[in-house]
């Protein structure tokens, strides 16, 4: 027997618990598969743990557990993750019924095929605001310059992880998590689903424009050197300085003195370039290290071979 969980972040979602309870269940029923839910309340201002506790339990049993404040999706996930460890498999899935829970028996096929992670994916962002859609394809294209280790867009948090894979996401111990980050740094067999984009019924998305926009920076500096931009962009700034005033005493329009000032200046500021540029390296180099990533993992081995 199979033990398997759905891991469910629920941030003032008290319409939503009961309404996803009957839908997700009704894909979790298998001979040699046994599921449970695990409800990670995350410091809701509603009555989310109530209606989880009053959740009227019928085939799938119920667990929860609830944070001391609102964190965040990302350290709920994490809450819930670590909390799992025992599960050969888990599902991570939102309680809007926006992530449909009838895609569970196709990513169970999937990991019956061998694959390690089965994640979801919109398959267009019709039905998203205007800008939130704009940002979010911006942020994918540099985000996906500056990693060696590229997002997809449009990939959901709602995805099937191996206990492997689990193991491999607790490793990582980055306090700042960005779960997208992780789950592309891990590697493994994946395999991906397209859905498309369903409204939101009940409640309202946790969102705003801002919280996003803070989102999207830290994500962006936790797997790639997305600052380096700034130091290239003011070198390429101060090399286009000098060649300006090259041509400009050139023809004339310059005096010698003023010539020299200028020059002065734009040297100040390839030399400025030059120093952040090494600096903001270091401080990345030293990230690396202060992280603590697993320098490698494992998918694996001869059965002979005693791994670590
Ligand atoms: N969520 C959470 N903590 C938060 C914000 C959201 O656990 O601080 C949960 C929320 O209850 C939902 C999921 O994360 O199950 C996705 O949130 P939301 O629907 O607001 O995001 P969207 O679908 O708009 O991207
Ligand atoms: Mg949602």
């Amino acid at each position: 027997m199979m033990k398997a969980r759905l891991i469910i972040p629920a941030y003032n979602e008290e319409e939503n618990i009961a309404l996803f309870y009957e839908e997700a269940r009704k894909y979790l029923v298998y001979d040699d598969i046994e599921f449970d839910m695990l409800f990670v309340n995350d410091g809701s201002k509603d009555n989310t743990l109530e209606a989880i506790k009053n959740i009227e339990v019928k085939d799938i049993p119920v667990k929860y557990l609830s944070l001391s404040r609102n964190f965040g999706k990302e350290p709920a996930m994490h809450a819930g993750l670590v909390n799992s460890q025992d599960k050969d498999f888990i599902i991570i899935i939102d309680c809007d019924l926006q992530q449909p829970p009838a895609l569970i028996p196709e990513m169970i096929q999937y990991y019956r095929e061998g694959y390690k992670i089965i994640y979801t994916k919109s398959k267009s962002r019709d039905g998203e605001p205007r800008l939130r859609r704009l940002f979010a394809n911006l942020f994918y294209k540099i985000y996906n310059v500056y990693t060696e280790r590229p997002l997809i867009n449009g990939a959901k948090d709602y995805q099937l992880m191996d206990k492997q894979v689990v193991d491999a996401f607790i490793r990582i111990k980055d306090n700042n998590r960005f779960i997208k980050g992780i789950f592309s740094w891990v590697g493994f067999k994946r395999k991906s689903i397209e859905f498309d984009f369903i409204p939101r019924q009940h409640g309202k998305t946790s969102w705003s424009f801002y919280s996003l926009l803070k989102y999207a920076f830290n994500g962006m500096n936790q797997f790639s050197t997305i600052l380096l931009v700034l130091p290239v962009l003011s070198f390429v700034l101060g090399f286009m300085v000098l060649i300006v005033d090259i041509f400009l005493y050139i023809f004339d329009f310059y005096a010698l003195t003023t010539f020299i000032i200028t020059l002065h200046l734009s040297f100040i500021i390839l030399a400025l370039s030059i120093f952040s540029y090494v600096i903001i390296y270091l401080l990345y180099q030293n990230r690396k290290q202060v992280l603590q990533r697993p320098i490698y993992l494992i998918e694996e081995a001869s059965e002979d071979l005693q791994v670590e």
